[in-house]
C-alpha cells in the first residue's frame, strides 16, 4: 500500500502528522485577500452577496487550515519537517 500523505515532523518535540498532498502544498490565501472578500461580501446585494460570501467562508476555511495544519498539535511549535509520500522519515 502506497503512502499517500505527506508527513510532518516536528522540530521542537518530534510530535508527525500526516496531511494530504492537496493540503500539505496548498498555500494560505493573504490576509488582505480575505479581509477584501469579507467586505465585498457585505456590500454586494442578491445572487452576489451569496457569492462572495461563499467564497468568503471558502478563504477563511483555508487560511484556518493552512494555519492549523502548520502548527504541531502537540506543543504548537510550526517549525517542522515535511516529507513527501515515499520518502523515507527518520524513524523515531
Ligand atoms: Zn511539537
Amino acid at each position: 500500500m502506497a503512502a499517500k500523505d505527506y508527513t510532518r515532523i516536528c522540530n521542537n518535540c518530534g510530535n508527525r502528522w500526516l496531511l494530504p498532498k492537496e493540503w500539505a502544498t496548498e498555500k494560505a490565501p493573504r490576509g488582505s485577500q480575505v479581509k477584501a472578500m469579507g467586505r465585498a461580501s457585505l456590500f454586494a446585494i442578491g445572487k452576489q452577496r451569496e457569492r462572495y460570501s461563499m467564497q468568503s467562508m471558502a478563504l477563511q476555511g483555508q487560511q484556518e487550515r493552512v494555519l492549523s495544519n502548520a502548527r504541531c498539535p502537540g506543543c504548537g511549535s510550526s517549525e517542522y519537517t515535511q516529507y513527501k509520500p515515499g520518502d523515507a522519515p527518520p524513524s523515531s
